[in-house]
């Protein structure tokens, strides 16, 4: 399980790395020693945002622009402390009991020392947090921290007190190497390579629809969010979702945001419809500009006019002259994708059915990013039956998601220079 209750600093904020072992993590709130010099370039927490549902919570910070945090659980009463490295915070709502069920009952936020704005949450049962990450701002959405909190034994709970008891501790001690994180046992975090899944269509763009009113955006949405949870419990990678909710993304912000945060790779997830009912299974796409298979061209054209449904102009496509930079990027690109789909084909294979030439060409918007291999899984197809049947089906969604977390795990795998 992901032991995540000290200082973390995730991939995403590598270039801010500075020595934050130590003072982040403290759990005091302590007022700042006297010759601490008024914080330069720090940016606010301008907004603080707590779901809750019965099973976990999410917290969400925006921010000003990206910054280092450090994450404390401390018991009587218990609560989890989740520290951001800030000049000041202008949140609407800075005393917030929350009302749905769940791990969190109220948070707080308060400036905690100089360059210290701490939001606390009150746990109203053991938890602990599953991931964090910090994203960059993208389009119009600020920089963020998502800090994701899942139910904890007490036993679990009173362990990551007294640890984060005693890093703070230790913390008053010179230390020695600033890139071991507290606890020290851990790998280091920053290791983790980021997924970001791409769960297709959503708001207004319901993608697929099935007799019975059964729509692609639910579908997909509801097994990216098992796919996510599977390489989260792995504790191999970061995940990130393009949408975690029915809302509406335009294909340049899907592929922005894996851009924008460096994604090790970018899986976009769909259940698509066919005009041929008897087309059925599983298949993976690479992109190709010259797609051969007229079919593939049909379901690509229908992908990439997503935009046009929203009412948005397609996007522009990149201008002829392309620098050769970007092309040499590209074919390396397109190179690793198409070994992460074999992956994912070799993997899905024993589990599911696949569609006959599983491994597949087309040209999808979303697959562009010339510096993010990507890949598109159809799960299967709305128009046929069969296919219909299986996706409604937890058992089935649950066998391929772990097929699918497996082959991802084994693309990592193989990248991995041998010792
Ligand atoms: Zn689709």
């Amino acid at each position: 399980m992901f032991k995540a209750i000290h200082t973390l600093l995730l991939p995403l904020a590598i270039c801010l790395a500075v020595s934050i072992a130590s003072p982040w993590a403290q759990e005091s709130a302590a007022p700042p020693p006297p010759e601490a010099e008024a914080p330069v370039g720090l940016p606010n927490v301008m907004d603080v945002r707590v779901t809750v549902t019965p099973e976990r919570a999410r917290l969400v910070i925006d921010l000003a622009g990206k910054t280092e945090f450090a994450l404390v659980s401390l018991s009587g009463p218990d609560r989890l402390a989740v520290d951001v490295r800030a000049a000041t915070f202008t949140v609407p709502e800075p005393n917030v009991e929350v009302s749905e069920q769940g791990v969190i009952s109220a948070y707080q936020v308060e400036q905690a020392g100089s360059e210290r704005v701490r939001t606390t949450l009150t746990l109203s049962a053991p938890a602990q947090v599953q991931q964090a990450y910090v994203l960059d701002a993208f389009e119009d959405q600020p920089a963020r921290l998502v800090v994701d909190i899942i139910p904890a034994t007490a036993a679990e709970f009173a362990a990551n007190v007294a640890k984060d008891a005693e890093a703070s501790g230790a913390a008053d001690l010179p230390v020695a190497d600033s890139s071991t994180p507290a606890g020290g046992s851990e790998l280091p975090i920053a290791t983790r390579p980021l997924v970001v899944i791409d769960p297709g269509h959503g708001g207004i763009d319901s993608g697929a629809e099935a007799p019975g009113g059964i729509k692609e955006k639910d579908i997909v949405l509801a097994f990216a969010l098992k796919l996510q949870q599977l390489l989260v419990d792995s504790g191999r990678f970061d995940v990130a979702l393009t949408r975690e909710d029915d809302t509406y993304l335009r294909l340049e912000e899907r592929v922005a945001l894996a851009r924008t945060n460096k994604a090790d790779i970018f899986i976009s997830i769909h259940a698509d419809s066919f005009q041929q009912p008897d087309i059925r299974g599983a298949s993976v796409y690479t992109r190709d500009e010259n797609a051969s298979d007229v079919l593939d061209k049909v379901l690509a054209d229908s992908e990439n006019k997503s935009d046009v449904i929203a009412g948005f102009a397609m996007p522009q496509m990149a201008p002829e002259v392309v620098d050769i930079l970007l092309d040499l990027m590209r074919r390396e690109m397109r190179h690793q994708s198409y070994t992460l789909a074999e992956s994912i084909v070799h993997q899905l294979e024993p589990s599911v059915a696949l569609r006959r030439f599983p491994l597949r060409q087309a040209d999808f918007f979303v697959l562009q990013a010339p510096d993010v291999p990507s890949v598109l899984v159809e799960l299967g197809f709305l128009s046929n039956a069969n296919d219909m049947a299986n996706l409604m089906q937890g058992e089935w969604q649950g066998r391929t998601a772990e097929a699918l977390a497996r082959g991802i795990s084994s693309y990592f795998d193989n990248l991995t220079p041998p010792q």
